[in-house]
């Protein structure tokens, strides 16, 4: 039973370093943070690449870029095991480079340099990399810019190392999320293409951000919480058939973020920095669907709910809860009050 926790951390050009997010209220978080609220793992990353360093596009730059994350790493001592993203934008917003032609037929590749760069540096416990770009739709018509053999070639390229590949697909996107229907079709669903590339995906049900979910000929829907029930189903029952690889590991993110702190707020500069005001209840909110705070936390809760009613017990769960702890030890404790079983 393997619990991921993701450490949030991003390059600061003014100091040329990477630093930590993350933070237990006002003081900075430590790898016992971690520990002592039961994450078996962690995942170093910075979202989808736009907050790592990036030097340029060549095999070099990656290299020496991926180097540079692993060595600062290193300075944390994470003595647990963890894996390192694979940043697949730049701060700008483009790509860092194609991922159609695969490594073997492109051997300069930025996103191969990173890897080499990475484990260039021995960092202790280092089981794997993440794959960071979580659209679903890649390698399918509305997502051709990745090609099947691209993710192919670095499924195969990491296992060379010995090392995994780890996905934490989004389902959503715009103003809201895409229901079974949609999931089921390899047009729009690349998980059902690539989905044996990995050795571990979470898959987001993206239900505490949605308040929309589309389904084929029903745009639109409200994402109620039978919804949600009916895609931790079919990710419990029908996504391992469709994949078929029985070293995948197929599981869901949970997932909640700092609106379940309830942050009192009188105006919109006084709010945390990546968090805004709502100034008709003066409080603060992330990517929650709703801002008080109680929906917040019961949106979250309603995943371990939704896990009871489908009668699964995953073996695995990946964690996103934002940067600040507070939020699982809240989670921990409401959990407990009403479900009476832990969050974490
Ligand atoms: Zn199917
Ligand atoms: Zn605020």
């Amino acid at each position: 039973m393997a619990k991921f926790a993701l450490w949030w951390i991003r390059w600061n050009e003014d100091l040329r370093t990477y630093e930590s997010r993350m933070k237990v209220g006002g003081r900075k978080a430590t790898v016992n943070d971690f520990q002592e609220r039961g994450f078996d793992r962690v995942v170093v990353l910075d979202g989808e690449g736009r907050n790592s360093h990036c030097s340029g596009s060549l095999y070099s730059n990656g290299y020496n870029d991926g180097r540079e994350l692993a060595e600062w790493i290193l300075t944390r001592d994470i003595d647990m095991p963890l894996y390192i993203t694979i940043p697949f934008y730049r701060p700008d917003g483009k790509q860092r480079d194609q991922t159609q032609a695969s490594f073997s037929s492109v051997p300069d590749s930025y996103y191969r340099g990173w890897i080499d760069g990475v484990l260039s540096v021995d960092v202790n416990k280092m089981m794997g990399f993440y794959w960071s770009y979580e659209s679903s739709l890649q390698t399918g018509p509305h997502g051709e810019n990745v090609s099947k053999e691209f993710i192919q070639g670095l499924y195969s390229y990491v296992h060379g190392y010995g090392q995994e590949l780890i996905w934490i697909p989004s389902t959503g996107g715009g103003t809201s999320d895409r229901g079974v229907s949609y999931l089921n079709d390899p047009n729009y669903d690349g998980i059902l293409n690539i989905g044996g590339y990995f050795d571990y995906i979470f898959v987001q049900p993206n239900y505490y951000q949605y308040q929309k979910l589309d389904e084929k000929g029903n745009p639109g829907l409200p994402y109620t919480y039978e919804k949600l029930v009916e895609k931790i189903r079919w990710v419990h029952e029908e996504l391992p058939r469709d994949i078929n690889n029985p070293n995948t590991t197929i599981s869901i993110e949970m997932e909640v973020d700092r609106t379940v702190l309830g942050i009192h707020c009188t105006y919109p500069s006084a709010c945390p920095e990546g968090m805004n005001c709502d100034s008709n209840i003066y409080t603060c909110y992330e990517h929650c669907r709703e801002h008080q705070s109680q929906k917040a936390i019961n949106y979250a809760l309603d995943y371990v709910r939704a896990l009871n009613d489908a009668g699964w017990k995953p073996s695995d769960l990946a964690y996103y809860f934002s940067t600040d702890f507070k939020v699982i030890d809240i989670l921990q404790e409401k959990c407990w009050r009403e479900l009476n079983e832990p969050y974490v």
